[in-house]
């Protein structure tokens, strides 16, 4: 037996928490695994097994786990105490830092997670059109609030919940359309004079990657642009992932208002939304539409997220490049072995849809093949490669991953896909 005492420790937390997990993909049969420690891109779990993590907690941990610059940089505030309910100087510099890199942030608020962030970025962008609905993609994720949980797939007609316990009332002003569709996102707003905003990820990242085509978000802007509808980017992924200044940097289209998390927390909890000087005047104390947190902007996650992004300054162009490498060498595979699928990836993000022949919006997303990539998360497991347990969750690279690490990736996948073969 590999794992006896995540096995353990696994049928005590199932007794007294839901599921056994505090997040509900962390889940995996026989059991997921405790564990014990992170360091670089190698985590170790309880029992003493060490794996290459492509999971890295699902993307804050761009430069690995531990990475000395950002430990120190928390530790040093950690002795100054964690949290004052008053403003502090990392939580500003963290602020100047974004409002700097991120082209649509002439000003930022701070959050304690992505999904505080988008609440607010949509209330903002109520508060601020007076208008009721907003559009999201089909399968783009923006967290666990009831306004965003809408049924998969439930076209452009009105929301249903996607949830129990999300009332009809709370997403019946939440519309879906298809990612890379521009004319479908074009013909609600036509016939809807009632829309705030669109919230999208401009790289989706909930569905596996998903790239835009090209001319499909320069297409998005100017449907918005015209229909008056604020465009938000849900950044909390892509976000000082794809570039210094994210997605928007990268594909260079500048949106209204943008979400962020995951990395600016440089491994501690955080979020943030920022935008157009005359769209976040609106926010509380400033104006009218209500944003407030306890730990909003406290200055451990600051001053590490800070760090962080300090530490990422002239380091994405190599990460890229490593990532690419690695995924021209799995499709190599993929491809010898005759198995139907696809590999998606943007910058240092990547995705195995076994079971699809391409993939270029939820809908095609939802073509894996589930029970096929259960047994390639098992397959990498037993490789000693920690993949995301879920076929629509990303593998992410970081700084620390090596080209040994690379390696050992790439041949766990091959000898997978060489059984496949048959
Ligand atoms: C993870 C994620 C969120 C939610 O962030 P949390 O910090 O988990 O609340 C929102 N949007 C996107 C695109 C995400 O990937």
């Amino acid at each position: 037996m590999r794992d006896p005492r995540s096995e353990e420790l696994y049928s005590r937390s199932k007794a007294l928490t839901p599921g056994g997990v505090s997040s509900p993909v962390r889940a995996f049969s026989p059991n997921p695994l405790f564990i014990d420690g992170g360091c670089g891109s190698h985590i170790k779990d309880v029992d003493g097994n060490d794996y290459v993590d492509l999971c890295m907690a699902y993307g804050p941990l761009i430069a690995g786990h531990a990475c000395p610059e950002v430990i120190d940089a928390a530790r040093e505030r950690l002795s100054k105490g964690t949290v004052y309910g008053a403003p502090s100087e990392p939580e500003l510099a963290l602020i100047e830092t974004i409002a700097k890199q991120m082209p649509c942030c002439d000003m930022v608020r701070l959050a304690c997670s992505g999904t505080e962030a988008t609440m607010h970025a949509i209330r903002l962008a109520r508060g601020y059109t007076g208008r009721n609905g907003i559009v999201k993609i089909n399968g783009g994720f923006h967290g666990a609030h009831d306004a965003v949980l809408i049924a998969a797939g439930s076209g452009s007609a009105q929301g249903l919940p996607g949830s129990a316990g999300v009332p009809a009332d709370a997403v019946k002003n939440t519309y879906a359309v298809e990612y890379n569709d521009a004319a479908m996102l074009e013909n609600l707003l036509d016939g809807n004079e009632d829309i705030a905003a669109i919230i999208m990820e401009p790289v989706l990242g909930n569905v596996g990657v998903v790239p835009p085509k090209k001319g499909y978000l320069e297409e998005v802007r100017k449907i918005t642009k015209a229909h008056d509808v604020l465009l938000i980017f849900d950044e909390v992924i892509t976000g000082f992932r794809l570039s210094e200044g994210g997605a928007q940097k990268m594909l260079r289209v500048t949106p209204d208002l943008t979400t962020m998390g995951k990395i600016i927390g440089g491994g501690f909890p955080a979020g943030a939304f920022g935008g157009r000087k005359d769209i976040m005047e609106n926010v509380a104390p400033a104006g009218k539409v209500y944003a407030a947190g306890t730990f909003a902007g406290n200055p451990v996650s600051a001053a590490a997220g800070l760090a962080l992004l300090k530490y990422m300054h002239g380091r994405y162009d190599a990460l890229n490049k490593a990532t690419a490498d690695l995924v021209a060498s799995m499709r190599d595979s993929l491809a010898d072995s005759g198995v139907k699928g696809c590999i998606n990836s943007v910058g240092s993000m990547f995705s195995i849809g076994v079971g699809a022949e391409s993939i270029s919006n939820g809908t095609e997303a939802n073509g894996v093949d589930r029970t096929l990539f259960a047994k390639l998360f098992a397959h990498m497991l037993d490789n000693k490669v920690y993949l995301p347990p879920s076929a629509l969750e990303v593998e992410f690279m970081s700084t620390a991953h090596t080209a040994d690490d690379a390696r050992i990736v790439a041949e766990a996948f091959d000898s997978f896909m060489r059984g496949c073969k048959a």
